[in-house]
């Protein structure tokens, strides 16, 4: 199967993640916030729209769906019920769901939103996880209409897919969360090099995205809360109940929102 991966910029830093089928010339995009790059680049790319998925209901991920549906009438919408669009197949978790014959699972990860869900594409053996605003290079989503608690098992189930998963979150956000990342564990040579690499593509205008999960787990440190240096940098900076890794991580999220 010949599906190749694209971002499609939007808004100030977004990705509307685009699977391409070259064989028959037919897209589909997740979470388009904004219909006008879209449009641009499928018609640019000689593409038909066949299909949207959405991630959560947030509007810079929703917010371009009503106009490529009319745009593109063969448009099949899959969302969840909370998600504010006219779907076509409500999906939750367990779902199914295809592309081209690629089967992709829907998986619930809440916490930045009550209804946030991933759609993970099995394209010849190896795992492609569209993860929206839960798990970002570096960092994670803000707590919104969800929780910690779900958000810390959200990032636990992610942290269950196989290593050489690749990561595909929706915005740019890896340099500064290097930065934050290096204001807990100043030692972590690995995500030094990450905010330098980071650096300097965001400012050639290249995307670090996506990442696999074994590069994640070297630089994220709500990945990371059992290790030794990143409980110690937490409590540099903030008194903490005990060791546990829900509160370490529940740390890291209100230090993040001060960052
Ligand atoms: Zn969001």
């Amino acid at each position: 199967m010949s599906i190749h991966i694209q971002p499609i910029k939007a808004f100030t830093d977004n990705y509307i993640w685009t699977l391409i089928n070259e064989n028959n010339k037919q897209a589909i995009v997740i979470d388009p916030g904004q219909a006008a790059p879209v449009i641009a680049y499928l018609e640019a790319e000689g593409l038909e729209l066949t299909a949207i998925w959405t991630t959560h209901h947030h509007h810079d991920h929703i917010g371009g769906v009503a106009e490529l549906q009319e745009y593109f009438p063969m448009t099949h919408v899959v969302a969840h019920s909370e998600h504010n669009v006219e779907q076509d197949q409500t999906i939750k978790d367990g779902s199914k769901v295809s592309a081209w014959g690629c089967n992709a699972q829907v998986w619930d990860i809440p916490g930045h939103t009550a209804s946030h869900v991933a759609y993970i594409l099995d394209i010849d053996g190896r795992k492609h996880c569209f993860c929206g605003d839960t798990l970002f290079s570096g960092g994670c989503g803000r707590v919104f209409t969800g929780t910690i608690e779900q958000l810390y098992d959200s990032f636990k189930r992610l942290n269950g897919l196989p290593l050489e998963t690749l990561l595909y979150p929706a915005h740019e956000y890896t340099a500064s969360n290097m930065r934050f990342g290096l204001s807990i564990e100043p030692d972590n040579t690995v995500m030094a090099q990450a905010l330098q690499q980071a650096t300097e593509k965001t400012e050639a205008g290249i995307p670090t995205l996506p990442v696999t999960l074994e590069h994640e787990r070297s630089v994220n440190v709500f990945l990371r809360t059992d290790m030794l240096s990143v409980i110690s940098g937490v409590k540099a900076q903030l008194a903490l109940a005990d060791d546990k890794p829900l509160t370490v991580f529940t740390a890291l999220r209100s230090l993040k929102n001060d960052f």
